[in-house]
């Protein structure tokens, strides 16, 4: 797939606080010494593309990229496409559209709206068409290491042996039924062992594209793909070797919260099965992003779209502030005045940022590092920032305007 362009990160030598964050499981820590880390986040479904929820999760694991490249971290980030889907393949037929050019279309849009919010892009940005083979490959493996049945010409993966591991995430079997049905499950199929167990292997049907295995000709269900190009980019080639290694690990896996079931419990599973070992070090979820008080989601079709918002004339640097200017992990609400309230801020900084001479910045600059480092604080990053910009406006002298500017655009992505 093709990729949006690099951003270069402004170089600075401060030495940064260890990044520390809460994560779906416990705390994540930067480590001391370990200089490299991988990081897999899940991309979209090119559908319909990004809405303002997308762009706040993908702005949360572009602060931990930055700040961690910034701590001297050599960060391997890599991202799917999930252009093999139901999803795409249903709005494809009602458009009357081949599913391959509405995918295409969504993938660019997002692109371009990535490279507007100013997030690095990742090394690896990898589709399901892409990663087809290694993806076949490895459903043959779980057939033949007895992890799978079928059922009328479709493969499913055994959970049950996994199941304990829901109390990790508090939930109840019977919660986990009602999400898995939610979120593109089929618990009520008869024939099947489990009514949790995920599809594998989905049986060619009319209009959908396919692919020959030794599971028939088809094309594979949704959690496997991000399990094999996490692992085939993060771990290495010879992934499917098991091998009790901690290096067959990877660091992070992130996305939305309305992944952590099934989506990444499911991920998780199929790769130990696959490897033999734990998949990923740590999880963090970003969450939801509402809009006026209501759930925003396809089917309400109450979603605002950043390239919308971009159409109309925002400036993408407004939109990244005002995504940031609430945390990432509690699910807020977009109003018709986040845009504007962030644009009164913008500009208020902007200002500030075009004097030649500025209040001080060297305490400004670790206080708003040591607030990213603080569970990705940025709310409170910014209002130091607020603080800096009066303090520049009431005559307040000694700091370096080329330092602070440099360090926002590097830290919070904002080149302003
Ligand atoms: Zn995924």
């Amino acid at each position: 797939m093709s990729n949006w362009p690099a951003v270069v990160i402004p170089v600075t030598d401060l030495q940064l606080p260890k990044l520390r964050i809460k994560t779906t499981l416990g705390e994540f820590q930067s480590a001391t010494g370990d200089n490299r880390f991988s990081m897999y986040v899940c991309g979209i479904t090119p559908y319909d593309a990004t809405h303002l929820g997308h762009a706040a999760t993908y702005l949360t694991f572009d602060l931990i990229n930055r700040y961690l490249q910034l701590s001297g971290v050599e960060v391997t980030f890599v991202e799917n496409i999930t252009d093999i889907d139901d999803p795409l393949f249903e709005r494809a037929k009602r458009d009357n559209q081949s599913w391959s050019e509405l995918g295409d279309s969504q993938v660019a849009l997002f692109e371009s709206d990535m490279t507007a919010l100013r997030v690095l892009p990742p090394k690896a940005y990898v589709s399901v068409t892409q990663a087809m083979i290694s993806i076949i490959s490895a459903i043959e493996k779980l057939v033949a290491t007895g992890y799978t049945y079928e059922l009328a010409g479709n493969v499913y993966f055994r959970i049950a042996q996994f199941l304990p591991n829901l109390a990790e995430l508090s939930l109840s079997q019977e919660e986990a039924l009602t999400i898995f049905s939610e979120r593109g499950g089929d618990p009520e199929r008869p024939g099947k062992e489990n009514a949790l167990d995920p599809i594998l292997w989905v049986a060619n049907k009319d209009g959908e594209p396919g692919w020959k295995s030794k599971m028939g000709f088809g094309r594979p269900g949704w959690h496997i793909e991000c399990s094999v190009i996490a692992l085939q980019n993060l771990v290495g080639v010879d992934y499917l070797v098991h091998k009790r290694d901690v290096q067959h690990e990877i660091d992070l896996q992130g996305g939305g919260s309305d992944l952590i079931f099934p989506h990444h419990f499911m991920t998780a599973a199929i790769a130990q099965a696959l490897t033999g070992n734990n998949f990923s070090q740590s999880y963090i979820h970003a969450a939801m992003v509402g809009l006026d008080g209501e759930k925003m989601s396809k089917s309400k079709g109450n979603l605002v779209l950043v390239s919308n918002l971009l159409k109309a004339g925002s400036d993408p640097m407004v939109i990244r502030h005002a995504l940031l200017s609430e945390s990432y992990s509690v699910d807020r609400m977009w109003h018709m005045n986040t845009l504007s309230k962030s644009q009164e801020r913008v500009t208020k900084l902007r200002s500030a940022l075009a004097r030649v001479e500025v209040a001080p910045t060297d305490q400004v600059i670790m206080s708003i590092a040591a607030s990213i480092a603080n569970d990705l604080n940025t709310p409170a990053a910014l209002e130091i920032l607020d603080d800096w910009a009066l303090q520049t406006q009431n005559g307040l002298l000694g700091g370096s305007v080329g330092e602070i500017s440099r360090f926002i655009d590097a830290a919070l992505g904002l080149a302003l």
